[in-house]
């Protein structure tokens, strides 16, 4: 399987090239990001995850942010006012196109990455809002609601979980616990501040601590700007006990929408990529406002092997 051979990469202590962006490389693209475009234009979808396994990604993660039940069922009353006013297949949506953007996903691999090993992470956020972690449903609730998202995902053919942008404990414990049920590897990405702390006050030390038990396949930090995710990463490493890595954003958040700034150009995020190294990280990707350049430099900048 594709992951057994990240995971022997990341043991003997190589650096694993996640993707970049998603979301706001369909925004580059000049599409909005209605239905993520899974449906409507599966055509970008496809070139964009091409384009990183082109560029030198081993794991190329799912545009499925935020797919769920939930997502969908937020927008109603409850479940009857769903069903009495909704389109016909909105219960069952978020499912369908968890499923095509996993295909999509494979079918990049499959024409692109001519038989060089590159892993499917399903790509999956906070049940709400990710950066408000005071509308976290209940442990117990999470579990259960994490667990049939996974189970969508696992079957659909991704070879890990990629649980990111996570803003509590609390929550990631439960991500954990359904992909353990489920039985697919894992990955937990935080979200961290300016202090390297979450969202909730807790540290990445407690967060570190409480999911070794779990057995995650690496801890990291994301969608936070490059200085944030080193202060977070200087404090994760110091207490790891699995692999660390960071993929933070460039640019500006200008919901729903993101805007594309010029703060750390490709160049300049391979020089502190070269930090994330340094300090103990050995995965390192790119979130919103990323390209595949950004990938390709890195690939060419921080690679061990041709
Ligand atoms: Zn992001």
């Amino acid at each position: 399987m594709s992951y057994d051979v990240i995971r022997q990469k990341l043991q003997r202590g190589r650096v694993v090239l996640l993707d970049g962006a998603i979301g706001t490389e369909i925004l580059r693209r000049d599409l909005t990001w209605a239905d993520h475009q899974l449906k409507r234009r599966p055509d970008v979808v496809r070139a964009i995850h091409a384009d990183y396994i082109a560029a030198g990604a081993d794991v190329i993660s799912t545009n499925t942010f935020q797919l769920t039940r939930r997502a969908f069922l937020n927008h109603f009353k409850d479940l009857d006012h769903l069903r009495h006013i909704g389109a016909p297949d909105l219960e069952t949506r978020w499912a369908e196109l968890l499923r095509a953007g996993v295909e999509l996903a494979r079918e990049a691999r499959a024409q692109t990455a001519g038989g060089r090993p590159v892993a499917i992470a399903g790509a999956m956020t906070t049940l709400e809002w990710c950066f408000r972690p005071d509308l976290a449903p209940s442990p117990d609730q999470a579990r259960a609601e994490y667990r049939e998202t996974v189970e969508v995902f696992a079957a659909a053919g991704c070879d890990l979980m990629l649980v990111e942008t996570v803003n509590s404990i609390g929550e990631a414990v439960a991500a954990a616990e359904a992909c353990r049920a489920v039985g697919i590897p894992f990955w937990v990405s935080f979200v961290c501040d300016q202090q390297g702390k979450l969202f909730t006050g807790e540290t990445l030390e407690q967060a570190a601590r409480a999911l070794d038990p779990l057995e995650p396949g690496a801890v990291l930090l994301n969608c936070a700007p490059p200085p944030d995710v080193t202060v977070g990463l200087a404090e994760l490493a110091r207490h790891r006990t699995r692999p660390v890595g960071v993929y933070p954003h460039v640019g500006r958040f200008n919901p729903p929408e993101w805007l594309f700034t010029d703060e750390y150009p490709p160049d300049r995020y391979l020089e502190l990529a070269r930090q994330w190294v340094a300090l103990g990280a050995t995965i390192i990707g790119g979130c919103c406002g990323t390209t595949p350049d950004y990938i390709a430099v890195l690939k060419r900048g921080l690679s061990d092997e041709p």
